[in-house]
């Protein structure tokens, strides 16, 4: 058997050990007779499964006890929706910092539901950066100010938080959570879809704090208003059992490495052996801000891209797969989560550099 590097953006690689265990118990879990995918989600077995995930997750992340963790179906994208539906009703308008193409599906689908204002927007600079605090332009009456803090496809990511005073920070962290530790107290509400750094598609964490919940809007469909889902522990519908199982197996992956200070360090490591290269290289480019830069999703061109597809090709015969960037940006785009190990990048730096003796 041989793995891939994967690099996909997501439904992202998953760590081997998570993959082998959850294949180990797939057909008997712990000696319960069944697979956990069979399991009453209200049954004993489940229920432990689910608790345990949830401390996990509180413990890594240091979320405190005024915040519900919230096990919830619809993706990132269903939240853009669910967000502002149980937070803007507070006084009918949010802000929104515009960074890339995440933040702005985020703030159009706001639009549906109240009055939206754009902070700051990268967008004169091709988001090829984060707009710093100072320019930004924030209502002292909005409901929240929204954030997306890692651009999956432009590849900018914060490493500052922004003060946002009273008003509670909103932030989808999809492409970064647990990638290094986060100050959770510092925001209002921050919701992830699993399947970059978490693990499989279906499950999106939301982590919000206690006095933001119960101002949902009336049209707010019950399994989506945060009031109902936490008052009934993320059961008030089935929620993606198997899902916040791997979940759950990824987050004992993520202690046993030390947890999240652990993962910054490795990431740092990983994504600097990547940007190394890129900013010595005549051939190879990468277009953000330095201060600005995502460890995560590394987004490069070709100084000529009728050379794209030969570079794909030959990385795919060397067993590295997903390089292909976004339609919106075009080129090349590593992902380099949690789950990616530095041989992976080594690999594909090693691949870089033939490509472009061979063709710079
Ligand atoms: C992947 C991603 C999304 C979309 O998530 P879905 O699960 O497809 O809804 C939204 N925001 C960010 C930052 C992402 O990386």
């Amino acid at each position: 058997m041989t793995r891939v590097f994967n690099f996909s953006p997501g439904p992202a690689t998953l760590p081997e050990s998570v993959l082998r265990q959850a294949a180990d118990e797939m057909v008997d879990w712990h000696g319960s007779g069944m697979s956990v995918m069979e399991m009453s989600h209200r049954g004993k077995e489940f229920m432990a499964i689910h608790a345990e995930t949830e401390s996990n997750l509180r413990e890594l992340m240091g979320i405190p006890a005024s915040y519900k963790v919230l096990f919830m179906q619809g993706g990132a994208i269903g939240e853009n929706a669910i967000v502002p539906m149980n937070l803007i009703g507070r006084t009918g308008m949010a802000d929104y910092v515009n960074t890339g193409e995440w933040s702005k599906k985020s703030l159009k689908e706001a639009k549906n539901y109240g009055t939206v204002s754009i902070a700051a927007s990268g967008e004169a600079g091709n988001f090829t950066a984060i707009p710093r605090q100072s320019e930004w332009k924030l209502q002292a009456n909005a409901s929240y100010v929204h954030i997306c803090s890692n651009e999956t496809i432009g590849g900018v990511e914060y490493h500052w938080t922004p003060e946002t005073g009273a008003v509670p920070l909103v932030a989808d962290m999809s492409s970064n959570i647990l990638s290094r530790p986060v100050d959770v107290a510092k925001y209002g509400l921050i919701y992830a879809g699993a399947q970059k750094n978490m693990g499989p598609s279906g499950l999106t964490v939301v982590i919000v704090r206690d006095d933001l919940i119960g101002h949902a809007l009336p049209i707010t469909p019950s399994a989506f208003n945060y009031k109902t889902q936490a008052d009934a522990d993320s059961m008030y519908n089935t929620p993606p059992t198997y899902a916040i199982y791997i979940a759950g197996l990824v987050l004992k992956y993520v202690k046993e490495r030390g947890g999240l200070p652990a993962m910054e360090e490795h990431n740092r490591a990983k994504a600097k052996v990547l940007y190394d290269y890129l900013d010595q290289s005549s051939f190879f480019s990468n277009p953000v801000a330095r201060e600005d830069r995502s460890l995560m999703n590394v987004p490069f061109k070709l100084k000529d891209e009728s050379l794209d597809d030969t570079f794909l090709k030959g990385a795919q015969d060397r067993g590295m797969i997903q390089l292909k960037g976004h339609r919106a940006v075009g080129g090349m785009r590593a992902s380099i989560y949690n789950a990616m190990p530095i041989e992976g990048v080594r690999a594909l730096v090693q691949y870089m550099k033939e490509f472009e003796a061979q063709h710079g």
